[in-house]
Order: structure tokens, then sequence, then C-alpha cells
């Protein structure tokens, strides 16, 4: 296929990079089939990772860092945007890749593969501005400071729906801060993992760079575990379920490493009655349709004022109905919606539709598998359920949205934030009062708040991330590049007494 071809990539790859421009020939670790969604037939195949293999990286990885801690982070600066250069020339093809094998949009798929353009350049310049504080120490002749070191190597571990951003997320803001990375990324999207890590890996060696980024592949769990427990990971950052990042921060906790967790969501959109409905429709469509409901901040639960919940919910069912028309391979600009990534999401999708008819909810659009080739189903509005039903309270990975009517704020407030996850939320007034209280801290317990803007699509400016069974962790812009480096803290005594701390006297 010309698109593989154009990526480096053939019918059955490696999917082990062991640094020094090799790529493993092991083939008895296991294989990984990639499958495209839209016909579930197979794309190509990625060998798996063995044990000898996955030492030869982790030794190579901590000699790589040896070195890497002291290259001046400016200078480390310019390895990624080496990168981001490079990404810029292959965005065309690798958002391609990322829609054939992940099933979302053409456009997404590029939008993703600019995101990681972006994360490049916000990481060229924190490069420069990796700031610590000073203080004023309490005793005379003493300055105090503290300093950001490199923290050592960050195990990263990704989901299907995002298959590169995630991994540029991480280590690029990672390897401005002195880490080298090792990327195991989720076994339904290996191709665009390979593809990634030869663009960037190529472009630092062109450039005169050392290996900073490693890559990994596991057929199973056991790797990937036995990668959680490593005393060597100083961070595990992971993206994907809360049922298996509980597993994984509870490893890591056990041996005392640092965790970054970025796992599901059940995010919310509230309407007021004084919602401009011009921008609240289409935010709605986007959020709880887009990436045919597979982003961690798809819209999945919404609710309007009970004085517009009729207008709202017949506008929501025309637009559906509009984009039930332009569902179709993703890889075609015309189609709006792709397939969901797997057999297994149609069947969850199903069981997720008649647990809401058996208490009682109403299908008002959708609630069917397509019935063609590929892993289609229809977006789907459901009605009649609370907000404690079980089916709402669960992630389900489709493009499934409960609609729920509401009469005073409060008790709309109180119900978004009433799900065991904490991710994304919005709300649509043009009451500043409302929109104030959503953001107050009596207001949305999630990570991301937003007025007048969806749940999905954030910016990679800010800290992104959730609370409560979202994990708690932060990527991206901000200050959330603390979480790839130590902090220390620094006195020097330059006088010519030993001033001890609270006054305290030791007559020797
Ligand atoms: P998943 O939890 O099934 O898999 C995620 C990763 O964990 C994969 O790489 C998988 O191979 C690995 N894994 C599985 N078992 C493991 C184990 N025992 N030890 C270590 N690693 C293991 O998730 P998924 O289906 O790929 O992704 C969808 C989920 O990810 C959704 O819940 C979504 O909300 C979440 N997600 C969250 C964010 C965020 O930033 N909060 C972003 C994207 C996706």
């Amino acid at each position: 296929m010309t698109l593989l071809k154009q990526l480096g990539l053939a019918d059955t790859n490696s999917g082990t990079y062991l640094g020094n421009g090799e790529w493993s020939t092991t083939t008895d670790a296991g294989v990984i089939e990639s499958i495209n969604p839209t016909s579930n037939e197979l794309i190509a195949r990625v060998h798996a990772t063995s044990t000898a293999d996955y030492e030869t990286v982790m030794a190579r990885a901590q000699a790589a860092f040896a070195q890497w801690r002291t290259t001046p982070a400016p200078r480390r600066g310019e390895a990624i945007r080496l990168c981001a250069e490079a990404l810029r020339r292959h965005k065309d093809a690798l958002g391609s890749l990322v829609a054939l094998e992940m099933g979302k949009s053409k456009a997404e798929g590029d939008g993703e593969v600019q995101e990681m353009i972006d994360i490049g350049d916000f990481a060229v310049g924190l490069s420069r501005q990796l700031y610590g504080l000073t203080m004023h120490s309490e005793r005379p002749g003493h300055r105090m400071y503290e300093q950001w070191h490199p923290l050592g190597l960050v195990g990263i571990i990704s989901a299907f729906n995002f298959p590169v951003a995630v991994w540029a997320w991480n280590s690029f803001i990672a390897a401005v801060c002195g880490d080298i990375s090792v990327w195991k990324p989720s076994p339904r999207t290996p191709l665009t993992a390979v593809a990634s890590m030869k663009i960037c890996n190529e472009a630092l060696r062109a450039g005169g760079f050392p290996d900073i980024f490693f890559l990994i592949n596991d057929a199973g769990t056991d790797l990937a575990q036995a990668f959680v427990d490593d005393h060597r990971v100083a961070l595990v950052s992971f993206t994907g379920s809360t049922r298996v990042g509980r597993i994984v921060g509870e490893r890591v906790a056990r041996r005392m490493g640092r965790s970054l967790l970025e796992l599901g969501g059940n995010n919310a959109i509230i309407v007021d009655e004084s919602a401009d409905l011009k921008l609240a429709i289409p935010a709605i469509v986007f959020g709880a349709v887009g990436t045919a409901g597979q982003r961690c901040t798809t819209t999945r639960r919404l609710f309007v004022h009970e004085s517009i919940y009729e207008d709202v919910l017949a506008k929501l069912v025309a637009a559906y109905q509009q984009v039930e028309k332009r569902i179709g391979d993703p890889t075609d600009p015309a189609n709006l919606m792709g397939p969901l990534n797997s057999r297994d999401a149609v069947a969850a999708y199903l069981a997720a539709v008649e647990k809401a008819k058996a208490l009682g909810g109403n299908v008002e659009t959708g609630g069917a598998a397509i019935d063609r080739p590929g892993n289609f189903v229809l977006p789907t509005l459901i009605t009649g359920l609370t907000n404690d039903a079980e089916v709402v309270q669960t992630e389900t990975f489709a493009p499934i949205l409960y609609v729920m009517k509401f009469s005073q704020l409060d008790e709309a407030i109180a119900l978004q934030n009433a799900v065991p996850q904490g991710l994304s939320s919005s709300i649509f007034t043009q009451n500043l009062k409302a929109a104030e209280a959503f953001l107050s801290a009596a207001g949305s317990d999630c990570g991301i708040a937003n007025v007048n803007i969806g749940t999905s699509g954030a910016e990679i400016g800010g800290a992104f991330g959730g609370e409560k069974e979202t994990g708690g962790g932060r990527e991206s812009g901000s200050d959330a590049w603390r979480a790839y480096m130590r902090r220390q803290t620094n006195t020097i005594n330059y006088s010519d007494a030993l001033p001890l701390a609270q006054g305290i006297k030791f007559d020797l």
C-alpha cells in the first residue's frame, strides 16, 4: 500500500526500536495485527518485543539518560524542533494512517498530528523556561533556591483513541526536561506508533542527536505489566481506562514510583434557559459524535433547562439525522463519522443501549449497528433516564448521549458532578452569574470546565487531565512539565558561621 511505503512501513514490521538506528529482528515474541476498523481487514503486522530486547532497550535508555540529562535544555529543545519539522512534512500521510488504523475522520487524524506539532513547538519554548524559584533564607549569609533536574526514564503507555498525540504530549515535554522515554502503544494502533517513531528518530539522527525515544510493543499484557513494575522507570505516564489505570497506579505506588494517570471521563454539558443554541447545538453534536464518541472528553451527558428541553431535543434529533448521512470510510474527507475501533466496542455500544432501554430509557434516534462491513454504529440520543442509572454513570466508549432535564442551576451542577469521573465539563449560558457559579469552587469538580464551548477539543497550552477516577494527572501545557522533573531545594552558606535552623545551639 502506498501510504505504508510513504511512512517507511511494510506488511510486517518490527515493533521494537532498540536505539542506535536499529529495529529488532526478533520474530518469536508474538505478532500484533493492525486491523482496519472500516472493513475489519488486516492492514499489516507488527512483531512484539521479547524479554531480551526489552532488556536491551532499557539498558540503552539508561545509558542515553546519563548523557541527555547534562545536555543543555535549549539544545534538547532543538532536538524537538527537528521532530516537529519532520512531522510537518509527514502530516498528511501520518494523519491518513491515524484515520485508517484508528478509524477517526481524516480531518481528526490530521488534527491529531497537528497537536503533535503544536506540543513540539511548545516544548521548544519550554526548553528555555524550566524555571525554579528563589527563596529568602531565614539565616544570614545563606542563599536558598530550587532547581528542576531531569527525572530519568519515562514509561509511556497509551490508549488507542489518540494513538500518536498522547505520545508526543509526553515524550516531547519529557525530552526537553532531560528524560528518555520508552513507549508502549495500544495493541490496536501499533502501526501509527512505528510510523511516528520512524519519523522522529530519523529526524534526530539526521540532526546528530542521540536516541531519546524508544519503542516496545506487547502482544498481551505481561510485558506491559513488567514495564509498570520496573524500578528503572521513574515515571509511568498511563493513558487508558480507569479499570487498567487503577491496576497501574496501585502497582507503581507499591514500588514508590511516580505515575501520571489520564483515565476515563463521563463529561457533561449544561444548557441553561439563556443559552445561545446556535453555539450549543453544534458543540453538543461535535462533542458527542466526534471520533464516534471515542474521546476521553466526549460529551456523554446533557442537562437541559426544562423550559427549552423539547426544542433542544428536536434540534439534536434533526442534527443527528444529518450526521447519519455522512457516516463512512474515515479516510474519505466527505465523512463526518467513522467506525468504532473494534467489534468489542460495537458489542459494548449495543449492550449499553439494551441496558438503557431495560431501565426505561427511550432511544430518540440511533441505537443500532449499521448493516455494512466494519464497526459502524448510529449516533444515539437516549432520554428518560436519571443521572444515577448505572448505564449513565458508566463510560461507554461510543456515541451515546443521555439527555436529561433540570429546573435549577444548582441541581444541574450537582448532577454533573455526581459521577465517579471528573475530566471535562461545560455550560452554555449567557448569564454571567450562571457561568461564574459553574466555574466557582462550588461549581464543576472537573479538571476542565468551559463556558460556551463544548467538552472536547482541548488546546495544548492548558494542563490537561481530570479529577476523581480520571486519575488526577496533568499533561501537556501550563506547568505540567513539572511531573517530568525532580525538584531540588538548595541552601548555600557563604558566611563564616554555621547558624542552625530555629536558632538551635549545639555546644561542641
Ligand atoms: P485500555 O485501558 O484498554 O488500554 C490502555 C493501555 O493500557 C493500552 O496500551 C493497553 O495495552 C495497556 N494495558 C492493558 N492492560 C495493562 C496492564 N495490566 N498493565 C499495563 N498496561 C496495560 O484503554 P483503551 O481502550 O485503549 O482506551 C480508551 C480509554 O482511555 C477510555 O477509558 C478513555 O477515556 C481513556 N483515555 C483517557 C484519556 C485522558 O487523557 N484522560 C485520553 C485518551 C483515552
